[in-house]
C-alpha cells in the first residue's frame, strides 16, 4: 500500500460517473428505506482535510481556489468507503488443510471435536506474539482496503490467555480497527469447562480488555457457550463498559436473539437458524442483525432469513466474517454479490446494509457510511460504469481505489 501523496488540504475527485450513497441522514436504515440510495451521475466529490465538505453534478460544481488537488473520476463511480462490521481479523496461520479436508467431507463440528477448528488457530496465533500480530492485522487490513473496505471491526478470540488476548486488542487498534473482545469465542485446552474458563477470563481479562475494546462479543452454540453463560459473560462485560454482541443461531437456534434483545445488544450476527419467531422479534428491536453469507456458503449451510428480517423491519448489516476457517474472504464486493444472488437483497439494500447499517453497529454511523457533507471523506471508487457493479461484478476486480480520510490511496 503506498500513497499517492503527501496528505492534501483539499481534494477534488471530478467527473465522477456516479455518486452513489445511501440516502437521509438515519440510522439504522429498516424497511423500504433501506433500498433508497441516491444518485448523481457527472458528479463530483469534494473533500477537506478529511471530511467530504460538498457533492454535486459537475455543472454546479462551484469556481475552487487553488491550491487543491483533483482526482480524475472519468469511469470510476463513488460509493461510501465500506464498513465491515464483523470480522476476526487478528490471527496468525491459516487453515488451508482444514479446507482441503472439509471439501472430502468433514464437517465443522467434527473439525473442531478433533481439535482443529478454532483451537487450532490458537495455537498459531500464541507462537506469533504481539509482534507477529501486528503484522499479521496490517496485512489482513491491506487486503480488506484493496477490496474497498475502509472502516473495520476486529474481535480477539484466538489467544483466550490474558496476554494474547489484550495483545491482539493492541494490535487491532494499532492498524487502524475497531477492537472487539471475543473472550468466549471457545474454551482453550488448559481448562476443564467452559464456567472454569469463564471465571478466569471475567476476572483475569476482563478489566484490561475493557479499556482495550469497544464491545464484547460471545459465541453461542453447541459446543461453545450456552444460553447461561453468554448471559454471565455478557452482563460482567456490560457492568464493565463494553456494547455487546453476540454470535447467534449459526448451527443451532440457542436462545441467542431473546438474550441480545433483552441485554441491549448492539446486533446478534449469523441467524442461519433463526425461525419466524426470532425473526418477528427482531423486526420489533434495536438489535442490528449481521448476516454472513460467505460463511454460510463456505460451511455449505443454509442462508440466514433476510428477506424476512427486512420485511420484519429488522435493521440488517451484512459482513465478511473474514476468518481463517468459515469465511477466508475479505472482499465486501463479494458479499455484495452473495447479499444479491443469495439473500435477495438488492444492490441498493446491499449498499446500505454494508456501509451505514454497518457503521451504526459499531456507533459510527454519524461520521461513516454515507457521501455527504460532514461525514468522513472515506470513499470507494469503482472501476465501473455503473455502482451497481459493487454487487453485479462476483469476484471482480470491482475496487479502483480507495479515498481514506481524504487522502488518495494507490492500491499495490
Ligand atoms: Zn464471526
Amino acid at each position: 500500500m503506498s500513497d499517492a501523496g503527501s496528505e492534501p488540504e483539499r481534494l477534488l475527485v471530478r467527473d465522477l460517473e456516479q455518486v452513489a450513497t445511501p440516502s437521509g441522514r438515519d440510522a439504522p436504515l429498516r424497511g423500504d428505506a433501506l433500498g433508497k440510495v441516491e444518485v448523481l451521475e457527472d458528479a463530483y466529490v469534494l473533500c477537506e482535510r478529511e471530511e467530504i465538505a460538498a457533492v454535486g453534478r459537475m455543472r454546479d460544481l462551484p469556481a475552487l481556489a487553488e491550491p487543491i488537488e483533483e482526482l480524475d473520476g472519468r469511469g470510476l463511480c463513488a460509493v461510501p468507503g465500506l464498513v465491515d462490521c464483523h470480522t476476526h481479523a487478528c490471527f496468525a496461520g491459516d487453515r488451508v488443510d482444514e479446507f482441503s479436508l472439509r471439501a472430502t467431507g468433514a464437517s465443522y463440528e467434527e473439525l473442531h471435536a478433533a481439535g482443529g477448528g478454532i483451537l487450532s488457530t490458537v495455537r498459531a496465533t500464541r507462537a506469533a506474539g504481539e509482534g507477529g500480530l501486528v503484522a499479521a492485522v496490517e496485512r489482513h487490513r491491506d487486503w480488506m482496503l484493496r477490496a474497498g473496505t475502509t472502516t473495520f471491526e476486529a474481535k480477539s478470540g484466538y489467544g483466550l490467555d490474558r496476554d494474547i488476548e489484550l495483545a491482539s486488542l493492541r494490535a487491532i487498534r494499532a492498524v487502524g480497527g475497531i477492537p472487539t473482545w471475543l473472550g468466549a469465542h471457545a474454551v482453550p485446552p488448559e481448562f476443564d469447562d467452559a464456567d472454569a474458563y469463564l471465571d478466569f477470563a471475567l476476572a483475569d481479562v476482563l478489566p484490561e480488555a475493557a479499556r482495550l475494546a469497544e464491545a464484547a462479543d460471545v459465541f453461542l452454540e453447541r459446543g461453545a457457550f450456552d444460553s447461561a453463560q453468554a448471559r454471565r459473560y455478557l452482563e460482567a462485560c456490560r457492568a464493565a463498559g463494553l456494547a455487546l454482541r453476540l454470535h447467534g443461531d449459526q448451527f443451532t437456534e440457542g436462545g441467542a436473539v431473546p438474550l441480545a434483545i433483552e441485554l441491549g445488544a448492539r446486533s446478534v450476527d449469523h441467524l442461519e437458524a433463526t425461525g419466524p419467531e426470532g425473526v418477528r422479534a427482531l423486526g420489533q428491536s434495536g438489535v442490528t442483525a449481521v448476516l454472513l453469507p460467505v460463511s454460510a456458503l463456505f460451511l455449505d449451510r443454509p442462508m440466514p432469513p433476510a428477506r424476512a428480517l427486512v420485511e420484519a423491519g429488522a435493521a440488517v448489516a451484512i459482513a465478511t466474517d473474514f476468518n481463517p476457517g468459515s469465511a477466508f474472504c475479505e472482499s465486501l464486493p463479494v458479499v455484495c454479490s452473495l447479499a444479491s444472488t443469495q439473500l435477495k437483497l438488492t444492490p441498493a439494500e446491499a449498499l446500505s446494509a454494508s456501509t451505514v447499517n454497518a457503521a451504526h453497529v459499531l456507533s459510527r454511523a454519524d461520521r461513516v457510511g454515507r457521501i455527504a457533507p460532514g461525514y468522513r471523506a472515506d470513499l470507494t471508487l469503482l472501476g465501473a460504469p455503473d455502482w451497481r457493479y459493487l454487487a453485479y461484478h462476483f469476484g471482480g476486480p470491482v475496487v479502483h481505489s480507495v479515498v481514506l480520510a481524504g487522502r488518495p490511496l494507490a492500491l499495490g
